[in-house]
C-alpha cells in the first residue's frame, strides 16, 4: 500500500488516516485483498481453497487512524 502524503502550504508533509474494507473467505480465512481476488469477487471462486464465494464472507473494516505525523521539517 502506498501512502498518500499531504504537503501543507508551509512545506511540512503529513500522512492522513486510512481505512480498508476487507472480506475474508468463510472456508479458509483467505482475505480478498489482491486485485485478482477482488476481480473474482463475488461471482468467482476463492483462489486459496477453490470454494465459490458465498456472499456470507466475513467482512471487517480496519481503520488505521494515524494522527497527523510530521515526516519532515525536523530541526
Ligand atoms: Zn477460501
Amino acid at each position: 500500500m502506498s501512502d498518500t502524503i499531504i504537503t501543507m502550504a508551509n512545506g511540512s508533509k503529513w500522512k492522513p488516516s486510512t481505512s480498508s474494507d476487507t472480506v475474508h473467505c468463510v472456508n479458509c480465512d483467505n482475505a480478498v485483498d489482491t486485485p485478482e481476488e477482488i476481480a473474482s469477487y463475488p461471482t468467482g471462486n476463492c483462489p486459496d481453497c477453490g470454494e465459490s464465494w458465498t456472499g456470507n464472507e466475513r467482512r471487517s473494516t480496519s481503520i488505521t487512524v494515524t494522527a497527523p505525523e510530521a515526516i519532515s521539517g525536523e530541526a
